[in-house]
């Protein structure tokens, strides 16, 4: 496998760097480190975005003729890596990740010339009402139920586990507006606005103390028929060709750069006058997890010299979700290892960027925990570990 890159390639990866050293502030760098969650407030995440967007880079996988970069696979490659080994921000990918690709491929071009300007421009921000109480894994069984009254849906029930629901002003969701032979039968897909009468949102904090997530309440919530995408009863084609986009995973760098940050801690802090990262038995996790990480690294290889022969990214997307979320949950259980007793002090006041409150123990301290218990959901969040291992041994190995 040839993996070096061309000089056009090269003065790319140039280009990017000499923007990200000129946009990237120190605050929006402090922002990534210290979020204690999978995503980021709303507040930096929307500042990062808005850099983007006024360069033309916010969406580097959209096509051109709908306000993407039309960047060709190596530098969508070049533009992750060099993000995540500068410690940049991820933009929300409930709109740029999800509907807007979802939009591009299944929209009507009303609804794409409507929607798609809004979400690069960060007017518009997503959440995803695809989980119901009783549906998670066996998404086809949900049961939100969607009743035509004249040229509107009507709807009536809950969904669950919605990412940021509480700062969304748009969500895409899936209702069931028929009792199909087959559950997938009968599902349409929907936009609507959180504004709508009868919307509630209700927060679901987490054991860390973060607020990420919640339920949402349908009472009588009246959306008009022309926001239905795809054929009314036919949205699980939609909804699956939504969730390769959900599943593709950030590539290795981000990996790389928690791995650095795992050990440039272990060489600043020491015991009994010995560094953390001499001592062989914690140094032994770190290679293990680099050569995990370069495992990674090139199964992305892999994956992009697929994709780059067409199409969507297909079932391996599910191979990335599941080797993501192992390693990111990982790295943060080798840092609550290095903590030790710095997870104890509780300062979420003292992680707000910006402040003047003195961390108790190292500044790393101050995230570690709640991230360690946050990101035990990342190989739920998305479909479980277990479901994407059911996709790869279907689809991918045949089984
Ligand atoms: C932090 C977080 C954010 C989320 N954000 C969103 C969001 O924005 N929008 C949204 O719609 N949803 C969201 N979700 C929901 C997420 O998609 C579901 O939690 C997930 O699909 C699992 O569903 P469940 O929780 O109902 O678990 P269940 O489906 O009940 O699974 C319970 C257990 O059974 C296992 N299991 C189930 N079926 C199988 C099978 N066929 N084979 C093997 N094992 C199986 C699972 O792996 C799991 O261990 C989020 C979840 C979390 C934790």
């Amino acid at each position: 496998m040839d993996i070096s890159f061309s000089a056009e390639h090269e003065s790319f990866r140039n280009e990017v760097r000499t923007f990200l050293d000129g946009n990237l502030t120190g605050e929006l760098r402090e922002a990534a480190e210290f979020c204690p969650g999978m995503f980021l407030d709303y507040e930096h995440n929307m500042a990062w975005h808005k850099i983007l967007y006024e360069k033309g880079w916010v969406a580097p996988a959209w096509p051109k003729e709908y306000g993407g970069t039309g960047w060709d696979l190596l530098q969508r490659y070049i533009w992750t890596t060099e993000t995540g080994l500068a410690g940049a921000p991820g933009t929300a990918p409930m709109g740029l990740g999800m509907c807007g690709p979802m939009l591009i491929g299944h929209g009507t071009e009303q609804q794409k010339q409507y929607y798609l300007p809004r979400i690069l421009s960060g007017e518009d921000y997503w959440c995803q009402g695809y989980s119901e109480p009783a549906s998670g894994s066996d998404l086809a069984s949900l049961g939100l139920k969607a009743v035509t009254d004249g040229t509107d849906l009507v709807l009536n029930g809950s969904k669950i586990w919605t990412t940021h629901a509480h700062w969304a002003n748009r969500m895409f969701l899936l209702v069931r507006t028929r009792d199909g032979d087959k559950p997938q039968h009968g599902i349409t897909f929907l936009l609507l606005e959180m504004n709508s009468p009868g919307i509630r949102v209700e927060p679901i904090v987490f054991a860390s103390g973060t607020h990420e997530v919640n339920q949402v309440f349908f009472d009588d919530v009246r959306v008009p028929k022309t926001n239905i995408v795809g054929e009314e009863d036919q949205g699980w084609t939609v909804a699956k060709y939504l969730l390769e986009f959900e599943r593709g995973g950030g590539g290795a760098a981000r990996f790389h750069t928690g791995l650095q940050r795992l050990r440039n801690f272990a060489g600043d802090i020491s015991a009994s006058g010995q560094r953390l990262l001499d001592d062989p038995a914690f140094a032994a996790k770190l290679n293990a997890a680099a050569v995990k990480i370069e495992a990674i690294q090139f199964t992305e290889f892999r994956i992009m010299a697929a994709i780059s022969k067409g199409g969507s990214p297909g079932p391996e997307s599910s191979i990335m979700k599941t080797l993501g979320a192992e390693m990111g949950q990982h790295l943060s259980e080798l840092m609550v290892e290095a903590l030790a007793f710095y997870n104890s002090p509780h300062q979420p006041e003292a992680r707000e960027v910006g402040q003047n409150v003195p961390a108790v123990g190292p500044r790393a301290g101050l995230t570690a925990f709640p991230r360690y218990i946050n990101f035990r959901a990342q190989s739920i969040a998305g479909g479980t570990n277990e479901v994407q291992a059911n996709i790869v041994a279907k689809m991918v190995l045949g089984l």
